[in-house]
């Protein structure tokens, strides 16, 4: 039997600034109690002047879960604290495991032109949050795309199995597995067209609609917004005049969520433990 997810609750993507000065809408993450385990917050990076993201991610740390980078324009270089120097392309993503400790710089390769892209932050379980870090670039080329029922559509994590066809994500539990088993999906939907899409029962799941307009089950909704989706094996996104998201969709953890800042652990002593090893340069050790 099937069961179509439907809206639980929209986020409204807000306009805020991080690192030094970027623009961008951030969604689930904007308040204690807009996450979505284990989805922690998602940003969306879109600026067109070179002032407002121009200054970039300089230097920062972070402790105890995954961030997801996904550029659609611009570049941006990723440097880290292992060495390791990565460019992010227009369809391009990076994952980044920062486990026990990263400190990296993320900057624009670019002084003109549109940035537009995604991070997301996705949580490690306790087991993992000290795990060493690491990391991983995604060419534009590893990321599969093809039309499903008339949507463009790519495939950044995890499966997509449908009638005909059978997509596998360059992040899909085999080469880098992920506890969380993500599923991140990139949805063009030309003006009238409708994709049902499975989703593993029991996982949380959400939609981030930047552009245009769509109903799910029936339910309007617009953007720049986040849709939390109810429980179901199914998505089914419809779209009048076009509309262009990503979905979202993971195993939660049921775990407690300490966060200050760039850091998220499981208890407030934990959280002191990765301020005072970031004090003393030992984040990363
Ligand atoms: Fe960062």
């Amino acid at each position: 039997m099937t069961q179509q997810r439907n809206i639980t609750q929209v986020i409204p993507a807000l306009d805020t600034a991080d690192g030094d000065g970027v623009k961008l809408r951030r969604s689930i993450g904007a308040a204690e109690g807009l996450r979505h385990d284990p989805f922690l917050m998602l940003d969306e990076i879109l600026a067109d002047d070179a002032a407002d993201y121009i200054g970039g991610f300089p230097a920062h740390p972070h402790r105890g879960f995954e961030t997801v980078t996904y550029m659609l324009e611009g570049q941006m270089q990723h440097k880290d604290h292992m060495g390791n120097v990565g460019l992010l392309k227009p369809g391009g993503a990076q994952w980044m495991t920062a486990g026990r400790g990263v400190i990296h710089e993320e900057m624009p390769q670019q002084d003109e032109g549109r940035l537009h892209g995604f991070q997301l932050w996705l949580n490690l379980p306790a087991a993992e949050k000290m795990k060493p870090a690491d990391y991983r670039d995604i060419e534009p080329a590893q990321i599969p795309e093809t039309t499903l029922q008339g949507a463009a559509v790519r495939l950044i994590a995890g499966q997509l199995a449908l009638a005909g066809q059978s997509l596998s994500g360059p992040i899909n539990g085999n080469g880098y597995p992920v506890t969380t088993d993500p599923l991140m999906v990139d949805i063009q939907l030309a003006a009238g067209v409708e994709i049902s899409l499975p989703i593993q029962a029991g996982y949380n799941a959400f939609a981030y609609l930047f552009e245009g307009e769509l109903e799910v089950a029936s339910q309007r909704a617009s953007a720049p917004s986040a849709l939390k989706l109810s429980d179901g094996d199914s998505v089914r996104f419809l779209s009048k005049a076009g509309a262009r998201l990503l979905l979202f969709a993971g195993k939660p953890l049921n775990e407690p969520v300490a966060q200050r800042g760039p850091f998220v652990m499981n208890t407030q002593e934990e959280l002191y433990q990765a301020m005072k090893d970031y004090g003393r340069g030992t984040l990363t050790e």
